[in-house]
């Protein structure tokens, strides 16, 4: 059977037409695969905290119509003219990054923004065109795929492919893999590089702050504080390896920054990972840090556009660093997670509170509110 096919595919998406407004589930079209692009079937996709910033605020990228979802898994269906490295019923997991492995950045040590396959906000392919439309009228992609929809046409670059000679992870967990939680369990593996016994912070346990507390304990941090408002947290953050829990609402006279140094000896920790992107947050988690040595890693995302900071905690030797998914790359480090959760070092089933079909995506927004919600899954 040929692994082309030329057809456009009419099925179900879930469109967002503008800022603000709910995702409505509409009949889209899709368009074949072109040159180095798959078609892929997805079978699951999740909610990143991302997506409610995308509907409610269009930050960072407000173009509408569009077809939301960035977390999933699908089957390849079928493939452009130029694409070897996957064949049609391949078990992939779409990614927003990719890895050239050529180009300047890819051959430096210290990130993974590749340039010739950048993250992108024009919301299209790489050729400048969408591949998707709704009767008629063009729709954008969400970064450099659209996983709330049955199908979805993605660059074979911005897609890692399960190797299916080994036992598969659960699909739920692979669907989790492809943001959030590997956003924050790269931070202190491959953008941090925390060294055995240091004291780490997390703002903010959602998945990605699960995924720092989860990385960090895999790193040999001995101390791993977790903040949040939400007391249902300390038990998930423990069931990832945090040692001590602060809920900020119940010190209300005192600033984060002041409760983590109280819980240090006055010192502050080694590294501090700042979830939410809320903007004096990202500053509380500079001043959580040590003296001279400390560092903040700003990972949450928000439409935070300006940000003010102390000034003196950063003259006095610390350092405040942005990362875009964990600072993992999609060639080399992705599949090394997808091992160590074959190799069940790794479960997410912790993650994994709520399931919805994608005919009700506005439900999943609103799971996202409930105390008990960490990721909300959707079948599709
Ligand atoms: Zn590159
Ligand atoms: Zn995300």
């Amino acid at each position: 059977m040929s692994q082309k096919n030329s057809q456009v595919l009419t099925c179900k998406a879930v469109v967002c037409w503008g800022i603000g407004e709910a995702g409505k589930v509409e009949e889209i079209q899709v368009e074949a695969p072109k040159g180095s692009e798959v078609r892929l079937k997805m079978l699951y996709a999740s909610v990143c905290h991302t997506d409610h910033i995308l509907c409610t605020k269009g930050f960072p990228i407000p173009l509408f119509p569009r077809v939301l979802g960035h977390e999933g898994v699908g089957v390849v269906e079928s493939i452009g003219e130029d694409v070897t490295s996957v064949k049609q019923g391949d078990l992939v997991i779409p990614t927003l990054m990719s890895e050239c492995g050529e180009c300047e950045n890819c051959l430096c040590e210290r990130t993974n923004m590749c340039l010739k396959y950048p993250l992108h906000f024009s919301g299209l392919m790489l050729d400048g065109t969408s591949r998707i439309s709704v009767n008629g009228q063009m729709l954008y992609h969400a970064f450099s795929c659209s996983t709330w929809s049955e199908y979805t046409v993605v660059d074979v670059n911005y897609v890692l492919r399960l190797d299916p000679s080994t036992p598969q992870i659960p699909l739920p967990h692979a669907s989790f893999l492809s943001c959030g939680f590997s956003t924050g369990f790269g931070a202190p593996w491959k953008e941090a590089a925390v060294e055995k016994g240091s004291s780490v912070a997390v703002i903010g346990l959602g998945a990605v702050g699960l995924g720092v507390v989860e990385g960090s304990r895999m790193r040999g941090a001995t101390r791993i504080i977790g903040i949040d408002k939400n007391p249902r947290k300390e038990e998930k953050g423990q069931a990832f390896g945090m040692t001590d829990f602060i809920n900020p609402l119940l010190h209300s006279d005192k600033s984060v920054s002041d409760l983590i140094k109280d819980l240090t000896a006055g010192m502050g920790v080694d590294y501090c990972f700042e979830c939410t992107g809320l903007p004096h947050l990202i500053s509380e988690a500079l001043e959580a840090t040590k003296l001279g040595k400390g560092k903040a890693i700003a990972i949450g995302l928000s439409d935070v556009t300006n940000l003010q900071i102390s000034y003196l905690a950063l003259l006095c030797g610390r350092t405040l660093k942005g990362s875009i998914f964990g600072g993992l790359r999609t060639k080399t480090d992705l599949p090394l997670l997808v091992e160590k959760c074959k190799n069940k070092e790794i479960q997410l089933d912790e993650l994994l509170t709520h399931e919805v079909p994608l005919a009700d995506i506005n439900k999943a927004f609103q799971l996202l509110e409930q105390e008990d919600c960490v990721k909300v899954l959707i079948k599709i």
